[in-house]
């Protein structure tokens, strides 16, 4: 992890994960760990990955061992190079470098096929020739035992024969498996012969029209971490039943080294779905504008929304690591956005629901540059220029015709200070036809240039605005969660729980030097919260997405006086 993006380091609780390995060097049963990061490539990468990611690749940093990334890519008829592309460079935003060690699953096509036959050789695996629905119900349930197949007791030599003539391509997709052959009775479903190799006659991203046979993910999974030797194989709880089947090939097979699989905790939140299934299905279907839309979970939708790749990081240390499965709060990685924003934002004054402001007093055609603090969590940030003159714009919401009694914004009377610059008092409300306030008219006391009265007299709200001769057009991007429900799908049905009102696009008011903006590290918008540049923004027409609002306006509205 480079300097500038590693995270401060506050004293991270420990986890059971860390104290295995910490026992496993300290027993001598390895020097340092050697863990992978194993992503099917038929799919963009969401923050459910970032945990995985984190673990894997935080434990080898922490332990001075190293983490392969290493493409799980068996099943051609999914995956594509876009993935692939894709998940590198999410890995590498997220903080973590792999160095050498990248490696796909293909890599060891042929290894793993030599490893097939021996099985065979052994007695130990079979061609099984009924269909998909046969193995099915014949397969047995959680509470009665398997049938075996009518193929099972196929002599090796037949065996052979039949698979060698499935790697050749003699035939269709569906009609043959290679199956382990284990225990139709067994307790753990798993190791009742399952599949190890199945025919798919697609090309591969990687080994094209090679191979017409495919190994399953168990059978690939455990082999290559053996091949690469990985010291501890850490995977999400869902893999805890495939453990057994983990070990039986390991054991069944003359493999270079004895990885052990550990499994945590999956990461959910409230509000989310982290299923590629159902992520690759919302692009599919147009729910979203695709995966890197701000509204997705995944790493480039978070990044596109602004989200630093350490408050990421810093989300995935507060979670934590448990054996238990558990649902976080949203909220939670909200907050770690806005904790990390607050420090290193830079703050400019945007105007998202405009309301015009005349400042009567203020002489016509004039205009003038006011000093305005880029961020005062970090002096170094330094101080800019802000335009101002006679006719400005405010937010709709902080005038109120007739203000309840805690309302210190403007209102018919009411003296408030624009930020940076004068107070004003407002001096009477233009309404249309319909009765609506379409203006402000106001006057503004020369005397409290910067904002702060010489005779001492007090305002108890500070206001931001844009000038309006100098205001920039652009489109802000108001994202709120994909869902409606905290728990999508909870009725079966996850599209019909996507939140009609995930996205609002509104035309804002922004002070000049916002449009100037390129990069895509987030800004706070005063008083609004915290917003970044999209790709799609032109030196024409910026285009701003919201990456999370601030806590509480109201409160820091009363606090600024
Ligand atoms: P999905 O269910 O979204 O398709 P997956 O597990 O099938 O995810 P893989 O590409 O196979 O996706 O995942 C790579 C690694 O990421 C696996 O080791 C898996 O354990 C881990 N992983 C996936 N989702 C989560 C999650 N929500 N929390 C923690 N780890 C996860
Ligand atoms: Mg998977």
């Amino acid at each position: 992890m480079s300097a500038e993006t590693a995270p401060a380091a506050p004293a991270e609780p420990s986890n059971f994960l860390r104290d295995i390995v910490s026992d496993d060097i300290a027993s001598g049963r390895h020097t340092a760990p050697v863990t992978r990061f194993p992503p099917e490539p038929n799919g963009y990468l969401h923050i459910g990955h970032a945990k995985a990611i984190c673990v894997n690749f935080g434990i080898a940093e922490e332990f001075g061992g190293r983490c392969h990334l290493r493409y799980d890519d068996t099943n051609p008829a999914k995956e594509e190079q876009e993935y692939i592309d894709a998940i590198e460079t999410d890995v590498r935003w997220l903080g973590f470098d792999w160095g050498q060690h990248l490696y796909h699953a293909s890599d060891y096509f042929e290894q793993l096929y030599a490893w097939a036959e021996k099985l065979i050789e052994d007695g130990k695996a079979y061609v099984d020739d009924q269909s998909a629905d046969e193995m099915r119900a014949s397969r047995g349930t959680l509470t009665e035992p398997g049938k075996n197949s009518p193929f099972r007791d196929r002599s090796v030599a037949e065996n052979l024969d039949l698979f060698r003539r499935m790697r050749a391509g003699e035939f269709p997709d569906g009609t043959r498996v290679l199956r382990a052959k284990i225990d139709m009775a067994a307790g753990n479903i798993n190791l009742r012969d399952p599949a190890l190799y199945r025919i798919i006659h697609t090309p591969h991203p990687r080994t094209g029209t090679q191979w017409c046979i495919y190994p399953m993910y168990d059978y690939a999974h455990g082999q290559s971490d053996a091949i690469e030797h990985i010291t501890h194989s850490l995977c999400s709880l869902e893999y805890s039943d495939h453990k057994p089947l983990y070990e039986w090939l390991l054991n069944n097979l003359p493999v270079p080294a004895q990885p052990r699989q550990f499994e945590f905790a999956r990461l959910n939140i409230t509000y989310t779905i982290l299923s590629k299934r159902y992520l690759n299905l919302f692009v599919r279907d147009g729910h979203v504008k695709g995966w890197d839309d701000p509204r997705m979970p995944t790493l480039a939708g978070i990044r596109r929304r602004g989200v630093p790749a350490a408050a990421v990081r810093d989300f995935i240390k507060r979670v934590g690591v448990a054996r238990a499965n558990s649902v976080v709060d949203v909220a939670m990685f909200d907050a770690c956005v806005r904790e990390l924003l607050n420090k290193t934002a830079s703050r400019y004054m945007a105007v998202l629901k405009p309301l015009k402001v005349v400042i009567e007093n203020y002489p016509e055609g004039q205009s003038e540059e006011l000093e305005a603090v880029n961020n005062p969590e970090d002096p170094s940030a330094g101080s800019r220029k802000v335009p101002f003159g006679r006719e400005l714009y405010i937010e709709q919401e902080d005038f109120m015709e007739n203000p309840p009694k805690k309302f210190f914004r403007l209102s018919p009377g009411q003296e408030v200070r624009l930020r940076y610059a004068y107070f004003i008092t407002c001096r009477e409300a233009v309404k249309d036809a319909a009765g609506n306030v379409i203006e402000l008219r106001c006057t503004y006391d020369p005397a409290t240039k910067g904002g702060n009265a010489p005779d001492g007299r007090k305002v108890k709200a500070t206001m931001h605005w844009v000038s309006a001769q100098h205001a920039v057009n652009a489109e802000v991007r108001l994202y709120n969660a994909l869902f409606s429900r905290p728990d999508p799908g909870a009725d079966g049905d996850v599209v019909a729980d996507l939140n009609p009102n995930s996205l609002e696009v509104i035309e804002g008011k922004l002070e000049p030097a916002l449009a100037a903006l390129t990069e895509t590290a987030a800004v706070q918008f005063e008083r609004i919260g915290y917003f970044a540049v999209d790709p799609d923004s032109t030196p024409a027409k910026p285009v701003f997405n919201r990456t999370v609002g601030l806590r509480d306006t109201w409160a820091k509205v009363q606090n600024a006086g």
